[in-house]
């Protein structure tokens, strides 16, 4: 039988590990509600992102609708369509309009040359993502919403632990949304947060993840429930002091994977960003169906005779899902529609090991060969 080789696997701390840090919890009953595990975990959190606050969440998704919910807005919301449905669902579940505008072609974040002109008396904010862990261009994008009053919020699920020009990732624009999902470079198990330099936020996104309560007798918002249980901080805590030799790890496999694909005409990835302290969190390449002599979808299947599960992310864009479809067009934003068609996001996980990496490049060595026969 074939050993499978999944795209991701999540990163976890020993089971003893872990028993010892939920241990206390027995003693305590506290397993909900701002606990001293909750409490633990933000501040580590703060001072690992580099950020002024962090209010901790459910999920990335929820981190998401809560920035948004803070910011009151009202309204468009210029964003990306090369991302997880999770942007844009929180984008129309929060009573916004979405305007997609498309990707740049070099690092498939949003083209700040087509930016402007999306802009219109409803535009109220910009919704970016630092796709794949690759930033943003954060100056011209602050530039832009200062020149027209808007809010910048950042779908960061892809940049845990990110420096840019050696500031936390999550310390730009109005609010950073983080996610720890289990997938996520660094999970507690289900979870994100949300990071904001303006702490008038921290009291507003305190009461809206617990109902609104701002006392025993008193409602002050119309919230959700989005709080992060004492279990899950339990393992962000403990997978926590794993995470600079989870990234390291990361590093030195996509050295590996690049090193052995550079010289493979027709497969291209994003260049090393300038400024940019990676956490190497996915490993997409684009596959030219001239150049190579086979399209992704038939690289993929390859791959998947060998045990091998790269994942098609993100293709289809968001635009292109059902329930976006009728409103919207892939066609308006061409290069995000190209990139989708062409992307295949390889196996990346802190304990993929080096045979695997180059079993995998050779699976890929193997197509071009055969096929320009
Ligand atoms: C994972 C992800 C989310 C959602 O985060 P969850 O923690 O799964 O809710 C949002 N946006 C992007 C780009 C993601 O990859």
């Amino acid at each position: 039988m074939i050993k499978k080789i999944q795209v991701t696997q999540s990163s976890m701390p020993s089971y003893d590990e872990y028993c010892e840090e939920i241990k206390d919890l027995w003693e305590s009953k506290w397993l909900t509600n701002s606990g001293v595990k909750h409490k633990k975990l933000q501040c580590k959190l703060k001072e690992f992102l580099g950020v002024e606050n962090v209010s901790l969440v459910t999920n990335g998704h929820m981190a998401l609708e809560l920035a948004l919910q803070s910011l009151d807005l009202d309204g468009e919301v210029i964003t990306t369509p090369f991302t997880f449905v999770s942007t844009t669902n929180a984008i129309v579940r929060s009573g916004l309009k979405p305007v997609f505008c498309d990707i740049n072609a070099t690092d498939f974040t949003i083209d700040i040359n087509k930016m402007e002109q999306l802009i219109t008396p409803k535009t109220v904010a910009i919704l970016p993502v630092h796709v794949y862990g690759n930033v943003c261009d954060i100056e011209k994008i602050q530039e832009i919403a200062n020149r027209h009053t808007l809010k910048v919020i950042y779908d960061a699920a892809h940049s845990f632990g990110i420096k840019y020009k050696g500031e936390g990732i999550g310390s730009f624009g109005d609010a950073s949304c983080f996610s720890f999902h289990a997938t996520k470079v660094f999970n507690t198990i289900e979870g994100g947060a949300v990071c904001y330099g303006n702490d008038v936020f921290t009291d507003k996104i305190t009461k809206i993840r617990n109902f609104g309560i701002s006392s025993p007798t008193e409602v002050e918002y119309i919230g959700t429930n989005a709080k992060m249980n004492e279990f899950s901080a339990s393992m962000g805590l403990a997978n926590l002091k794993y995470i600079d030799d989870d990234i390291e790890k990361r590093k030195c496999i996509v050295e590996r994977y690049k090193e052995n694909l550079t010289s493979l005409d027709g497969i291209t990835f994003a260049k090393k960003q300038a400024n940019v302290q990676s956490n190497y969190s996915y490993f997409p390449i684009l596959i030219d169906q001239q150049l190579f002599g086979a399209n992704r979808d038939f690289v993929a299947t390859k791959l998947e005779e060998h045990g091998v599960y790269a994942r098609k992310y993100f293709y289809p864009i968001v635009t292109e899902f059902k329930c976006y479809k009728q409103e919207f067009s892939g066609f308006d934003t061409p290069v995000a529609k190209e990139i989708s068609e062409k992307v295949l996001t390889l196996p990346l996980y802190p304990k993929l090991s080096f045979e695997e990496i180059d079993f995998i490049c050779d699976i890929l060595k193997g197509i071009k060969k055969r096929r320009n026969i």
